[in-house]
């Protein structure tokens, strides 16, 4: 475990010509304090966590100074916003401070709240405590559910005031990541009429990104690129979708190319199931909706296609773009059939997980409750509580004698010798434990009053959130009402 002087740092992204990027010292805050921290992600970096409360990594993650060997920069990029190109995009408020190799990997440490650069347009380049605090913890539970994600270090927060709706604090999150480029990237290149940048750009993220597309090319190694990209995010909507996870802010400039959920604004993981949820309170035609996630990662990668273009033939690059909806729908069904505990994933899988679903937007059932408890339906007991949460108990009947037949068909009967294994496999893939939008909410008003345990707390929970850590119960609660109705401030 090293210190912030002992770490090994290269500079790979600063190879790339300079028009993608502005070299910007950060603007520090004033009195820096630690909020939480990840030890996890520490070690990946090899960082030894408990230096984080130190003097300078405190003056380090508060912008207040860097290390003499670093280079921080803004990058520039573009991007689609709502359907719409934006050509003035960038790091508007978050700086790559430097990047780190430890065991054979090469992580940016990227500042975010860092202050302003040359594409924070009317923004402040800053960072509230709690929008910091909602980053940390949903990239450090996503890391912990397995679904990819950028991580984060930790939280700093400040007394320096920060004007939104009303005055609160400026923070910085310390975001770690294999890569920073987004799809806009790409767009900006490209968009903007720069083919040889944009080719360097891509055969920058291939070398150190997707290095064995070198070893085994086909025609066209951009084409190949764009189907591994393809292929990524299909794995990663699939996730999102089998967890309940709603981005709220799939923008092409929100969109990692390494296919790592990227940027948390208004996310939200469903409480109760409802396919149209929308967590972004400004999105009001709902483009972002938790049923629109595939078609919308299908959108984005129509637009990477189109920033391709200069290098790959068009009609090299659509049947790439046309094999994502089978790809997206295998992954898909793949992670419901695990959630359901079957054995096969066949065509009556298939329509035993269109029943469920179905029947738990009638029944408007918690979708990870449900879920979790799922596994534990051979008993009475556990049968009975779930069928009493439901708004339509006919519905819950004839969805039970369906799932009840599916199993003994597959071979695999409730109330068997087979349970047992059953419940071991569901467990390992439903959460107990998930960052509800109303956990966050209270552990964020207690750090916002000074006390950052229910923070740490909760961060400690969601590191293992297959877990039964009875101790915890109460986190694995449904929400109260107040709860499920939180509108979560855009502003950030
Ligand atoms: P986001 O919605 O967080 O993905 O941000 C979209 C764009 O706005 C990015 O280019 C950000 O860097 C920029 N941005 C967001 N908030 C601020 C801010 N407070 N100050 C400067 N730029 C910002
Ligand atoms: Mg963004």
């Amino acid at each position: 475990m090293k210190n912030w002087l002992e770490l090994d740092y290269v500079q790979t992204f600063q190879s790339l010509p300079s028009s993608l990027f502005s070299f910007v010292q950060p603007q520090g805050l004033s009195e820096p304090k630690l909020v939480v921290k990840s030890d996890a992600c520490a070690k990946l970096i090899g960082l030894d966590p408990n230096i984080l409360s130190d003097d300078t990594s405190l003056k380090v993650l508060s912008g207040q100074s860097i290390l003499s060997n670093w280079k921080p920069l803004a990058m520039k990029y573009t991007g689609h916003q709502f359907g719409y190109y934006n050509p003035d995009l960038g790091d508007g408020r978050g700086l790559l401070l430097t990047q780190v190799q430890h065991q054979q990997t090469i992580w940016d440490l990227h500042l975010k709240g860092a202050g302003m650069t040359p594409y924070s347009r009317q923004g402040d380049g800053r960072a509230v405590l709690r929008s910091s605090i909602r980053e940390f913890l949903c990239s450090e539970a996503m890391a912990a559910l397995g679904i990819p994600s950028t991580r984060a270090l930790c939280v700093i927060d400040s007394s320096s005031p920060v004007y939104r709706e009303t005055p609160e604090t400026g923070a910085t999150i310390l975001r770690v990541a294999k890569t920073h480029i987004r799809f806009g990237h790409f767009e900006y290149c490209s968009f903007t009429g720069q083919t040889d940048l944009l080719k360097t750009l891509c055969d920058h993220v291939i070398k150190h990104h997707f290095p064995t597309l070198l070893l085994n090319t086909t025609v066209n190694i951009y084409r190949d690129f764009f189907q591994e990209v393809v292929n990524r995010t299909a794995q990663l909507i699939a996730k999102w979708q089998a967890f309940g996870f709603n981005h709220g802010v799939m923008n092409t400039d929100n969109m990692s190319i390494i296919c790592d959920t990227f940027d948390f604004g208004p996310f939200a993981f469903l409480d109760d199931y409802d396919p149209k949820f929308i967590c972004n309170h400004s999105d009001h035609q709902g483009r972002y909706a938790f049923n629109q996630q595939p078609d919308i990662a299908n959108w984005n990668l129509a637009v990477l296609a189109q920033a391709l273009l200069p290098l790959v033939e068009k009609d090299l690059l659509i049947p790439v773009l046309e094999s994502y909806p089978k790809l997206f729908e295998q992954a898909y069904y793949d992670l419901l059939s695990q959630k359901l505990g079957l054995l096969n994933q066949d065509e009556s899988a298939q329509s035993i997980i269109g029943h469920t679903l179905e029947m738990m937007k009638i029944c408007k059932l918690d979708y990870t409750y449900f879920f979790r408890h799922l596994s534990q339906i051979h008993k009475d007991d556990t049968k009975h509580m779930l069928r009493n949460l439901c708004l339509d108990i006919a519905a819950f009947d004839k969805w039970f004698n369906a799932y009840e037949s599916h199993l003994s068909l597959e071979g695999q009967p409730l109330n068997s010798e087979y349970d047992h294994k059953r419940v071991q496999r569901m467990n390992s893939v439903n959460p107990k434990y998930i960052l509800r939008n109303y956990l966050a909410q209270e552990a964020i008003t207690a750090a916002q009053q000074g006390n950052y345990q229910p923070v740490q707390t909760l961060h400690q929970v969601l590191n293992k959130p297959f877990d039964e850590q009875m101790e915890f119960d109460d986190y694995a609660k449904l929400p109260p009402d107040w709860g499920k109705t939180l509108e979560i401030s855009c502003s950030s």
